[in-house]
């Protein structure tokens, strides 16, 4: 179903960004995002979680998916719900589909950019790969020789053109990523890597402009921080990694992301009311 309008640029309404996100974190994580760069992406933005949250769905009228997926941190939890991203998304009819974690901040500026370079009736995955090397695998369900393929880190974004994702649909549509997942007993990013390197052939297209926490963020330069196209942060007990950029106070603003959306958006309503920097 690829549109005849396939010769205009790519615009930022022709991108389906979905979040994954998880009750628990609504308010520790997703507010964050919402008062940030979702408010640039706002009618392409949608969240897939796994509770009702009235609160929310007031914010985010029409935009917040209750997956029914289970709560935990378990694998075939997340697959599920990355399977819910892409059935929205292919019902959607746009071009991209990109999939953020809820610890990431979204440069749309920078994605609508990059998207803009590649013809979505092309099969394309774009993201960053957090190993050096692809992961190898026992298929669980066919026993055969070991798999190996790479997949794109969830938690640094990934984004999938309109053709691949169509290729995709009878391996991840309609609840069967979930049966991909148990293939592999992996969790829901490396499935997307296995369906698509693997099964389908399709190479995964590196973009250094995608970092996850699974990176030293600390090490990008300040200067190049605004044409990154995503970050994001770690803050646990025992670590923290979060992106060196000036900006408001870390007391103030301990992810950075707020610093890291007023650099790229210093007009934006939002940041114009954060003048006490
Ligand atoms: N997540 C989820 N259900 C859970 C825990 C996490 O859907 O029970 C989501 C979370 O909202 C985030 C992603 O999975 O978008 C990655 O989780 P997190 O950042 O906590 O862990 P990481 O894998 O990055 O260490
Ligand atoms: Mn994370």
């Amino acid at each position: 179903d690829l549109k005849l309008d396939g010769n205009r640029v790519t615009e930022l309404k022709d991108i389906f960004i979905s979040i994954k996100t998880a009750s628990q974190n609504h308010v520790s994580r997703l507010q964050l995002l919402i008062n940030t760069w979702v408010q640039q992406a706002k009618n392409q933005t949608y969240i897939f979680t796994d509770q009702r949250d009235e609160a929310l769905e007031n914010v985010m009228a029409g935009h917040i998916v209750n997956t029914n997926c289970s709560r935990d941190h378990n694998r075939r939890s997340l697959v599920c719900k990355m399977g819910h991203e892409f059935d929205m998304y292919i019902v959607s009819e746009l071009r991209w589909w990109c999939h953020v974690d809820d610890d990431t901040y979204l440069n749309v500026k920078e994605l609508v950019r990059l998207l803009a370079g590649y013809r979505h009736t092309e099969d394309w995955y774009l993201g960053k790969p957090s190993l050096d090397h692809p992961i190898e695998v026992i298929n669980h369900v066919n026993p055969g020789p070991k798999l190996a393929f790479w997949f794109a880190t969830g938690g640094a974004g990934f984004c999938v053109s309109r053709a691949l994702a169509l290729k995709m649909v009878p391996y991840a549509g309609g609840g069967r990523l979930t049966k991909a997942g148990d293939q592999i007993r992996l969790p829901d990013d490396c499935t997307i890597g296995y369906i698509i390197n693997s099964l389908l052939h399709k190479e995964l297209t590196v973009i250094d402009k995608f970092h996850s926490h699974l990176e030293a963020l600390w090490r990008i330069s300040p200067a190049d921080i605004i044409t990154q196209i995503s970050l994001s942060y770690l803050m646990t007990k025992e670590r923290t990694n979060i992106v060196n950029v000036p900006g408001f106070p870390v007391e103030k603003d301990p992810t950075r992301l707020w610093s890291i959306h007023c650099l790229i958006h210093p007009l934006s309503s939002e940041c114009l009311r954060h003048v006490d920097r």
